[in-house]
């Protein structure tokens, strides 16, 4: 576990107990502090302090206390206390840990917090005040609307097959702060989405890394300018020596990389289009993995690593589940999962990885429109709609491909299975997030797995 000497003796709310919520308050109280934690889900309070589910408001040996004023865990003299925090005055904390999936920006709590004066932060900035208590060490943070997740395993591939001891955390593989701290020389690897970075305030990374900056999420943000800005402070945060790596193919990323033309040599600039030889990295095909790559060689080399030690991280990377992951090879039609593509920026460099392709795509639309997607339409033989935005994406598709409404994951894969002949793809890469049939990406992956086993 991750800890810093410095929460000792203060008091922190913590906003959601799912698993990064949860590795939260055990490292917060392992450091001394205190904690009033809340989750809406009793499963989730039942888990963290077993006797809790059923409760309804602040604790109830404390109903007598007027929520407003009371300070709970002095009162209480408890370490921990599960309470309903919209119940409680937050004058006395000293910060409201939130997990990235509050929305802050509309959140009563957050409001009430920002009035109360009180910081709002995630883990990741709670990782960052304990580094002053870890062995020396180094952090790679990670972000960018696409490609993050394989970015960051990439890396952290590099480096483990390089045998230096790496971790990777952040929106990736378990809670940073329940992993057990590196010894001396380590890397610490970070994915990091605008939201975790919303809510981080002192991370110094030694090495940033922005890839791309396209529309997403501008339900948490006021406008595309905000997201990207939320984006670019990761920089912000940076001591100005520490490298900088911007992959500048889009607008706001040249803008961001711009912005820190400052920074001299600490700023490399990743240009669109660079010619490399991918061929002998099964799992970083297609222009994005370009882009990974390139991403993942530049930070590697300013952590010192030599191009021999790179050159094998990225030949044995074996890529990560549900990004363009050959799932089967079925009467010489490959079958590819991309079911993690869940806006049209990540689907148009798949669509461009391969020739001839049967595009399974739809779920729930993120927009109502597949522009990003367009340019790559010749590479589609065919488009197979589902979910919820099935008909829309028929209706925007049609004028430019043959398209057929499926409906559903299995109706889509066995009519593309019929269609398709040998040397096709047929290919999910949804443009969509997969709550309308699918409990997440991954759950639709899986099915899609399970329809491609079921042709055999
Ligand atoms: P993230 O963690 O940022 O969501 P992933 O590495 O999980 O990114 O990839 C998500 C999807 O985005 C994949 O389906 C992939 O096809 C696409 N993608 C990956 N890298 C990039 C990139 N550099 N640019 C655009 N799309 C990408």
């Amino acid at each position: 576990m991750i800890v810093s000497r410095a929460w000792a003796g203060k008091r922190y709310a913590v906003l959601g107990l799912a698993r990064s919520g949860a590795a939260t308050v055990r490292a917060l109280l392992s450091g001394g502090a205190s904690v009033v934690a809340w989750d809406s889900d009793a499963a989730k309070r039942e888990h963290i302090l077993p006797g809790t589910a059923q409760q309804v408001d602040h604790a109830p040996h404390d109903r007598g206390l007027s929520g407003g004023q009371s300070d709970l865990l002095r009162r209480t003299g408890k370490d921990m206390v599960v309470a309903d925090l919209d119940t409680l005055d937050l004058t006395p904390f000293d910060a409201l840990v939130v997990s990235p999936g509050v929305p802050v920006n509309t959140h009563p709590l957050a409001a009430r917090a920002r009035d109360a004066g009180v910081p709002i932060i995630g883990d990741i900035e709670l990782f960052a005040q304990a580094r002053a208590d870890l062995p020396p060490h180094r952090v790679v943070g990670i972000t960018g609307t696409n490609g993050k997740s394989t970015t960051t395993a990439l890396v952290h591939h590099i480096l483990d097959t390089a045998g230096i001891p790496a971790r990777m955390g952040g929106n990736i593989g378990l809670p940073i702060l329940a992993q057990e701290p590196l010894p001396d020389g380590g890397v610490y690897v970070l994915e990091l989405s605008s939201y975790q970075i919303d809510l981080t305030r002192t991370l110094d990374c030694d090495v940033a890394v922005l890839l791309n900056v396209t529309p997403d999420h501008l339900d948490r943000y006021d406008g595309f300018d905000a997201y990207a800005d939320a984006k670019a402070r990761l920089f912000a945060m940076q001591s100005p020596r520490h490298a900088a790596i911007v992959a500048i193919g889009d607008a706001a990323s040249a803008r961001i990389a711009r912005g820190l033309s400052s920074r001299g040599a600490a700023l490399t600039k990743i240009a669109p289009g660079v010619c490399l030889d991918q061929s002998r990295w099964p799992s970083l095909q297609g222009p994005h993995n370009a882009q990974n790559a390139l991403a993942a060689i530049t930070a590697c080399e300013a952590l010192g690593l030599t191009a021999v030690q790179i050159d094998r991280g990225l030949e044995t990377f074996a890529g990560l589940p549900h990004r363009m992951e050959r799932v089967a090879v079925v009467d010489g039609v490959t079958y590819v999962n991309d079911s993690k593509a869940t806006n049209p920026d990540s689907v148009a460099p798949a669509l461009a990885a391969f020739p001839r392709i049967h595009w399974i795509v739809g779920g729930r639309a993120k927009g109502d429109d597949l522009d990003a997607c367009l340019p790559q339409i010749g590479h589609v033989a065919r488009a197979y709609t589902i979910g919820e935005a099935g008909p829309r994406f028929a209706e925007v598709l049609r004028p430019y491909v043959d398209v057929s409404e499926a409906g559903t994951l299995e109706a889509a894969v066995a009519q593309a299975a019929a269609a398709a002949s040998a040397g096709d793809v047929v290919l999910l890469s949804p443009a969509a997030a997969s709550f309308d049939q699918f409990r997440d990406y991954e759950h639709r992956g899986a099915a899609f797995r399970a329809a491609v086993e079921a042709l055999t």
